[in-house]
C-alpha cells in the first residue's frame, strides 16, 4: 500500500482543494482511501460535500492528560502553586487546595512530581473524535482535535492507522494523506512514512519562506517530493522564483493550477473543482501523469 501526503507549509494555498481534485481523480484509476490529517481544521470532507450525518462512525479518542486532585488528601501546602509552565494552576482560597485549568494544562506532570502527599494524579482525556465516512466511491477517516485540547501528532497517527485498516479491509492500494498546513507535530506526524509528498504552494514570498521550511522536514524524512504552483498567474514572475528554487534543488514541478474564480464557486458548492467543472481534470491529470511512478505499482 502506498501513502501520498499532501501538505503545504503555510494556510491557504488550497491544499485540501487539490488534495479533494487528487482524490476523486485517483479513485477513477485506485481503489483509495483519505486521510485527513488536519486535525485542527479538517475540511477535506466538507469539500466533497459530506455532512456530519454522512459519517457512519464516530470514535472517541483520549490521547491526552490532565492534572487531577485527590483533593481529600491535599494538605494545602501550596508546593505546586507556581511550578506550572502553563499558568494552569490557581488556588481555591474557601477550600484550600489547588485548581486545575484543564483548556491550559498540558499534562506535563510537574505539579505532580513537586507534591510532598502525592495526591496529584494524570488522568486520560477524550481529546479528539475520529470520523469515518465515503464520498466518491472512496472512504475517509477524518481527524478533529477537541478546542484547546494538544496532542495533535497522536491524533494524526491514529487517524493515519484507522485509514490503513479501512484501505485493507476496502482493498485499496493508496491512502491519499491531507496534511496540516505548517511545519508543527501534525505535519510531521502526516508526513513521516509517506512514499511521495507533495507540497502546495503559491506565488507570494511567505508561501515559498513556508515552503523552505517544510521541505526540511520532507527531506529529513528522506521522501521524494514535488511542488504543485497554486494560482501561478496572479504573479508570474514569483511563480518563476518557485521554479528556479526547485530546479536548483531537483525538485519537479508536478504542476501549476491557474487562478480561477469556479475554484471559489466549487468551493461555495461543496464540490471538488474536476467535479464542478470537468476541463479542470487535464490539470489535476497531468499532476497524476507526474507522479504515476509512486502510486502505480
Ligand atoms: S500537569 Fe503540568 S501543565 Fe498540568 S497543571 Fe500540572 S504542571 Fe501544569
Ligand atoms: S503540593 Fe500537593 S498537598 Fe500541597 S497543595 Fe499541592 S496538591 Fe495539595
Amino acid at each position: 500500500m502506498k501513502i501520498i501526503t499532501i501538505f503545504s507549509g503555510k494556510g491557504g494555498t488550497g491544499k485540501t482543494t487539490v488534495a479533494s481534485c487528487l482524490a476523486v481523480m485517483l479513485s477513477r484509476e485506485k481503489n483509495i482511501a483519505v486521510a485527513d490529517c488536519d486535525v485542527d481544521a479538517p475540511n477535506f470532507g466538507l469539500s466533497l460535500g459530506l455532512k456530519e450525518k454522512d459519517y457512519s462512525s464516530f470514535i472517541k479518542i483520549r490521547a491526552s492528560e490532565k492534572a487531577e486532585l485527590i483533593k481529600e488528601k491535599c494538605t494545602g501546602c501550596k508546593k505546586c502553586l507556581n511550578v506550572c509552565s502553563f499558568n494552569a494552576i490557581k488556588w481555591d482560597k474557601k477550600n484550600n487546595i489547588p485548581i486545575f485549568d484543564n483548556l491550559l494544562c498540558e499534562g506535563c506532570g510537574t505539579c505532580g512530581i513537586v507534591c510532598p502527599e502525592n495526591v496529584i494524579k494524570l488522568r486520560k482525556v477524550e481529546n479528539a473524535t475520529i470520523s469515518v465516512g465515503n464520498a466518491y466511491g472512496f472512504g475517509i477517516v477524518s481527524g478533529q482535535l477537541k478546542m484547546g485540547e494538544s496532542g495533535s501528532g497522536r491524533i494524526v497517527m491514529e487517524v493515519k492507522r484507522k485509514a490503513m485498516e479501512i484501505a485493507r479491509k476496502e482493498n485499496a492500494e493508496l491512502i491519499l494523506v491531507d496534511s496540516a498546513a505548517g511545519i508543527g507535530c501534525p505535519v510531521i506526524a502526516s508526513i513521516n512514512g509517506s512514499d511521495y509528498v507533495i507540497a502546495v504552494t503559491e506565488p507570494t514570498p511567505s508561501a515559498l519562506s513556508d515552503l523552505k521550511r517544510g521541505l526540511k522536514i520532507v527531506n529529513h524524512f528522506g521522501i521524494p517530493c514535488g511542488i504543485v504552483i497554486n494560482k501561478y498567474d496572479l504573479n508570474k514572475g514569483f511563480s518563476n522564483k518557485i521554479e528556479v528554487f526547485a530546479a536548483k534543488n531537483k525538485i519537479k514541478i508536478l504542476g501549476k493550477i491557474p487562478y480561477g474564480k469556479e475554484f471559489v464557486d466549487a468551493l461555495v458548492n461543496l464540490k471538488p473543482a474536476v467535479v464542478y467543472n470537468k476541463r479542470f481534470e487535464q490539470l489535476f491529470k497531468k499532476i497524476m501523469d507526474n507522479i504515476k511512478v509512486f502510486y502505480k505499482n
